[in-house]
């Protein structure tokens, strides 16, 4: 379940912390798995006009859903083709070296051409982008030519979510250095958790993703609750102490147990590695589990294609039915803390959610539409 209700609340308090900076959405990979149709809507609905997207694909699916918005795709130009589609579709590209600058220059100079785009500089993560004198050097050139239109410098921190940690400062130094080399360009730096750096981190532009999708931005910041990922119990059933569960006989019982055998595995995108046991992940973490009524159900053994089971002992018997829904993240489970436990991140719960998933929205307007 998707609540587009928490997702604008999340998108309006962000907002607030930036105060007169714009507040861009982050749309790429379908909206982190959430469904750009529908998330797309619902950020307009609050104002927002500008959206970031990593492939043109992705471009195209954010037009139908925003007629008007300004839409910059992330991942380089590969073509000529490519930039004929950027132009018919109204994407802008973001520019992230000299080759995507040579074929953007090339597209413009046909008469007529939005020549808009966005450019890139790496300012330390060593992604995507030109190095800052390679950008400080275009500035100049383009500043005399006209080739292209910047209408976005950006860049994009390795550790924002790393309070203290030095690179962030000396990213923004680069990053100002370049902005200066461009004046009246709008500039972006800050994802969610580099808007929590601090006011100089905002500039005109922010990029919050994970924080508008629920996932907590820093340690000491948490947002409402957007993803609410369930699966149904098949059966439950009884086995003995010294019985072991799941493939490679890994989990040995220590207890006579409740077994809960619920309808999801790795192929609808709960993580191998979160299994309770018998995967090399479980050297390190204390392995996963679900929720059922608000109370932590640990999973048993590894995790399958399809099917995964979860001790309900504690639950008692009779309590925990076939029809009844597991949660394995949403308000009873953090997503964050289910991915630590699967030695992983929310980005990755999120975008890994498969398509066996029925992805319900709520919160939708009806007035609106969005
Ligand atoms: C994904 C991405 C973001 C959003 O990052 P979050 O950590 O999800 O807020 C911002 N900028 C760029 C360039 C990105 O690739």
């Amino acid at each position: 379940m998707v609540d587009l209700r928490a997702l604008r609340s999340n998108y309006r308090a962000l907002a607030k912390v930036v105060g007169r900076a714009r507040v861009a959405g982050i749309v790429k990979a379908d909206a982190y798995g959430l469904g750009i149709a529908q998330v797309v809507p619902a950020l307009t609905a609050e104002g927002c006009d500008t959206f970031f997207v990593a492939t043109a694909d992705e471009g195209m699916a954010t037009r139908r859903a925003a007629p008007d918005a300004r839409i910059f795709v992330l991942n380089s130009l590969f073509s000529e083709d490519a930039a004929a589609l950027f132009a018919s579709q109204r994407l802008t590209p973001v520019l992230n070296g000299a080759t995507d600058i040579a074929l953007w220059e090339r597209h413009c100079a046909k008469p007529g051409t939005d020549k808009s785009c966005a450019i890139q500089v790496d300012t330390g993560l060593n992604r995507l982008g030109l190095t800052v004198p390679q950008a400080i050097a275009y500035a100049a050139d383009n500043a005399l030519t006209r080739a292209i239109e910047p209408v976005l410098l950006m860049s994009h921190l390795a550790c924002g979510d790393e309070r203290d940690h030095p690179l962030n400062r000396k990213q923004l130094a680069a990053f100002n250095a370049v902005r200066a080399a461009f004046p009246g360009v709008a500039a972006s730096l800050a994802n969610s958790s580099g808007l929590l750096l601090g006011r100089e981190f905002h500039l005109d532009l922010v990029r919050p993703g994970i924080a508008v999708y629920g996932g907590a931005p820093s340690s000491s910041v948490t947002m409402k609750t957007v993803v609410t990922a369930e699966a149904r119990i098949l059966q439950v059933r009884r086995a003995q102490a010294g019985d072991v569960v799941s493939y490679g006989a890994t989990q040995v019982l220590e207890r006579d147990s409740l077994i809960a055998i619920a309808a999801v595995g790795y192929a609808d995108g709960l993580l191998r590695s979160s299994s309770g046991s018998g995967v090399p992940m479980r050297a390190l973490r204390p392995g996963g589990f679900g929720a059922i009524r608000g109370q932590r159900v640990p999973i048993l053994g590894r995790v399958t294609m399809d099917l995964t089971m979860f001790d309900v002992t504690d639950l008692g018997p009779d309590t925990v039915l076939p029809g009844n829904f597991i949660q394995l993240f949403g308000p009873d489970l953090p997503i964050d803390e289910a991915a630590s436990a699967a030695g992983t991140i929310a980005y990755e719960l999120l975008t890994g959610l498969s398509r066996r998933y029925t992805r319900f929205h709520v919160g939708i307007d009806e007035a609106t539409g969005a």
